[in-house]
């Protein structure tokens, strides 16, 4: 049975490929031009119809936050989201961060070699990191000479949110892009220093970032919720699980970038293969998640942190959204679950937030998370936190719904919550009928000392990321 709208549909396709089926027998089919914008008339020579005021998007009217209750907050010099400021924060520098410090070589040999070898341990997971890579080339680049017109920011916001979706983002967001995310400094990867156990000081490594763009779109993809629930969250699909999301968000906010140039305003793609700044304070910014007890983690509300964001600086006239409050801080403080289950003991447990440059947050070891992460022997890198926190959510189920949302309203109700998960075994269990990748458990183990000091051909993949470049 065809239904009233089916059969209007279908006369009004049957009709368009009449009109296109004459034009082209007329030899006028270059009569149907694809429209183009000009300046002055977004709107008007595309025949844009603007959505609703207060619409997310026109793709997704209404922000999909899941259950949780949300709560719109300010952002000010003394509150980003939820996260209290205290002081002034200082530029960061990504010579700090677990990885860069692996790198650099302060933290252990094992952790080094593991870096360095970490490539190689997962064919698919190599793979994945070289398709990552790709746009590595394309983040940033001069506007055109030609400035568009952009009558209404909030109309350009929905707009910019389209394209996100339309490229296949799970979520986008757009904030106020906080100063003090931008990094002071820069890091650029040690030349390949073969097996050896090489230090390079902080003078060798970094370089400043001076751009400060006043918007940030941040785009989040999904890491994948079957593969997340058949994994235990740190065996070989974990890297593949991460550089997904690199990847997927890095093509994204590339084309982005690109089109905003396009349109005549400054744009820069950020995303893990190159970053301008630290993400979590932009997610914040973009009202995409709160900062969590991992202390350098985000956690959607949908999403949990089953996600990875790559965001484009600007200055298109936009219309930034508000940081939530979802009652995160409050669930951080009694669940815990994270730390309980971290294998490298890195996450913290007091009860209480701590200080760090200028603000208050859950203080971990990043370098123990970082060395675990490069030199596991059970799989490739790790993810674990991720897995197990409750706000992961746990198939699209009314029970996970139901539990998101009491969660999100005190701590009471968050204990509640953490004990339910807990007595059904969410986040710990492997659910094997999704398990769909291969293992080759023999490659995990790190390489024997006895070849420590002999030299390595360059690493195609860290080159091809530009990593090893000065
Ligand atoms: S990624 Fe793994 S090692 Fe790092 S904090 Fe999470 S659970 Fe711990
Ligand atoms: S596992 Fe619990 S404590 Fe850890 S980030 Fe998730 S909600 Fe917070």
């Amino acid at each position: 049975m065809v239904n009233e709208q089916e059969k209007k549909f279908q006369l009004g396709r049957r009709n368009f490929l009449k009109a296109g089926a004459g034009a082209a027998a007329l030899g006028v089919a270059t009569a149907l031009k694809a429209p183009t914008i000009v300046a002055g008339a977004v709107g008007e020579s595309v025949k844009y119809a603007p959505g609703a005021k207060g619409q997310w998007s026109k793709l997704h009217p209404v922000h999909d936050m899941g259950s949780a209750t949300i709560r719109f907050v300010e952002h000010n010099d003394q509150w980003l989201g939820t996260s209290k400021i205290i002081g002034p924060i200082k530029n960061p520098s990504e010579y700090d961060g677990g990885f860069e410090q692996i790198a650099a070589g302060k933290v252990s040999q094992r952790g080094q070699l593991g870096l360095y070898n970490m490539n190689t341990k997962d064919p698919f997971g190599s793979a994945i990191i070289m398709g990552a890579g790709m746009v590595a080339g394309f983040l940033e680049g001069i506007p055109a000479p030609k400035k568009m017109e952009i009558p209404d920011p909030e109309q350009m916001s929905q707009h910019i949110k389209d394209v996100a979706y339309f490229l296949r983002a799970d979520d986008v967001g757009i904030g106020r892009m906080p100063s003090y995310a931008y990094y002071g400094t820069k890091c650029i990867y040690p030349p390949f220093p073969g097996r050896q156990y090489v230090e390079f000081t902080r003078e060798q490594l970094v370089r400043p970032v001076t751009e400060r763009l006043p918007y940030a779109i941040v785009v989040m993809i999904d890491q994948h919720l079957e593969t997340m629930l058949a994994s235990t969250g740190y065996d070989a699909i974990s890297i593949s699980q991460s550089f997904r999301g690199y990847h997927a968000t890095g093509v994204i906010a590339a084309i982005m970038a690109q089109y905003i140039r396009n349109l005549g305003y400054n744009a820069r793609a950020n995303y893990a293969v190159d970053y301008n700044g630290v993400m979590p304070p932009v997610i914040i910014a973009a009202g995409l998640g709160e900062l969590s007890r991992t202390g350098d983690c985000t956690i959607h509300p949908r999403l949990g942190f089953r996600h990875k964001v790559a965001a484009v600086t600007t200055d298109l006239p936009l219309a930034p959204d508000k940081p939530i409050d979802f009652g995160l801080l409050d669930f951080c403080r009694v669940c815990k679950k994270c730390a309980e289950n971290c294998p490298a003991g890195a996450i913290n447990t007091d009860s209480d937030m701590g200080q760090y440059n200028g603000y208050l947050r859950w203080n971990n070891d990043t370098n123990k998370c970082a060395e675990f992460r490069a030199s596991n022997e059970d799989g490739v890198c790790c993810g674990r936190c991720m897995k197990v926190c409750p706000w992961n959510s746990k198939e699209e189920s009314w029970f996970h719904q139901a539990g998101t949302w009491i969660g999100s309203k005190s701590e009471t109700s968050s204990k509640l919550l953490k004990s339910i998960d807990d007595m059904f075994g969410y986040g710990t269990e492997t659910v094997d009928k999704y398990k769909w990748w291969l293992e080759w458990p023999e490659l995990y183990k790190l390489p024997p000392v006895s070849i420590l000091t002999e030299p390595l051909p360059p690493d195609p993949i860290f080159s091809a990321l530009g990593k090893d470049k000065h």
